[in-house]
């Protein structure tokens, strides 16, 4: 009887590719399949443990798509959501961009569509729209400037202030936005990530308390940030040591950090990077449960499939590319891009 080959061991549930485990045997065949490809696997900083470890760079969403772009192999392996794919094929147009599962999407970039925004432009016909990188290709091709967490307040305030923003999708990114610039001409899209609007005010306040001598890191898409930086504005927690960062400025600063215990808003994927980079601090996240589902849909088993089968290819209209790269460029040229997610 024929042997089976691990590939053949995956099994396509409702919830994703299951079937394989994380063995040495595994990674031995995801390199040699990645090696056999000419593929560069790219990790987000959210992905399991292990799909991290097996990666040739793990990092944020912007960072990857650069290094997509930078990268000589001809095929990239993108371990993330969907709109993170498609935001590295808009800036590798000529490569082969695969998403190890192309269900892996996210409730932020879903919660404003290409006719929404087309509407909402229509409402606001001199409005500059301003978008976060967490959109899709057809968003951003509608965009005149993208953002990341970075750089949001440096792309606002570049804008002439007689002009309105539409800014999307995100409202806690928004607000914080709105509130340092001050600008009262920006409209605000009420969209949310379902995983960091959980990580609520309530829970930061308490742990901010209980745990006075730590450092916060918080994401600013996250429900908390405001609560942060209301915490930091009343003196209940120093303000140096509140960081609002992307998942990137988040492994920086965790070298460059300090004190002995830090508090990570964010998705708690991001813990596996941080503990790496600074094996002697107690990382501790704000909420336990705050699990992007869709990030965590890229399994071992998704990723053998990807390499073995060639799939899922990931693909963008020309057209749209051209224009959503137009908004990125646009964004890169006034600085500060960060990374994203
Ligand atoms: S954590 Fe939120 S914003 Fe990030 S991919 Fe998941 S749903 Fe989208």
């Amino acid at each position: 009887m024929a042997t089976m080959t691990l590939a053949e061991h995956v099994v396509d549930g409702p919830g994703g590719y299951t079937g394989i485990d994380a063995t040495p045997e595994w990674a031995q065949e995801v390199r040699r399949l990645a090696a056999a490809r000419n593929a560069t696997i790219l990790a987000h900083n959210y992905q399991l443990p292990e799909i991290q470890d097996i990666a040739d760079h793990v990092g944020d969403s912007l960072a990857l798509s650069r290094i997509a772009a930078a990268a000589p192999e001809r095929t990239i392996v993108f371990c993330g959501v969907h709109f993170m794919a498609e935001t590295a094929k808009i800036l590798s147009p000529d490569k082969t961009v695969l998403i190890p599962d192309q269900r892996a999407g996210c409730s932020l970039a879903d919660s404003i569509s290409a006719d929404e925004l087309r509407d909402w432009k229509a409402e606001h016909p001199d409005a500059v729209v301003v978008s976060y990188v967490n959109t899709t290709a057809a968003v951003k091709a509608l965009t005149d400037i993208c953002c990341t967490s970075s750089n949001a307040v440096d792309v606002v305030a570049s804008i002439d202030p007689d002009r309105e923003v539409l800014f999307l999708p995100d409202q806690f990114l928004g607000a914080h936005v709105k509130r340092v610039t001050g600008r009262q001409n920006m409209h605000i899209w009420a969209g949310e990530c379902h995983v960091h609007a959980g990580i609520n005010g309530d829970e930061l306040t308490a742990q901010a308390r209980s745990h006075p001598d730590a450092e916060l890191f918080v994401h600013p898409e996250c429900g908390c940030a405001t609560s942060a930086l209301y915490l930091a504005g009343e003196g209940a927690f120093p303000a140096d040591r509140v960081h609002i960062l992307s998942t990137g400025g988040m492994v920086d600063a965790a070298k460059a950090a300090t004190s002995n215990q830090v508090l990570v808003a964010t998705e708690i994927g991001m813990l596996h990077q941080l503990r790496r980079a600074a094996p002697g601090i107690d990382f501790q996240p704000v909420n336990d449960r705050a699990s992007c589902r869709y990030m965590k849909m890229i399994t071992p088993a998704a990723l053998l499939r990807c390499l073995a089968d060639n799939r899922d290819e990931v693909q963008v209209d020309p057209d749209v590319a051209a224009a959503g790269r137009a908004s990125v460029q646009r964004m890169i040229a006034i600085g500060n891009s960060g990374g994203g997610e």
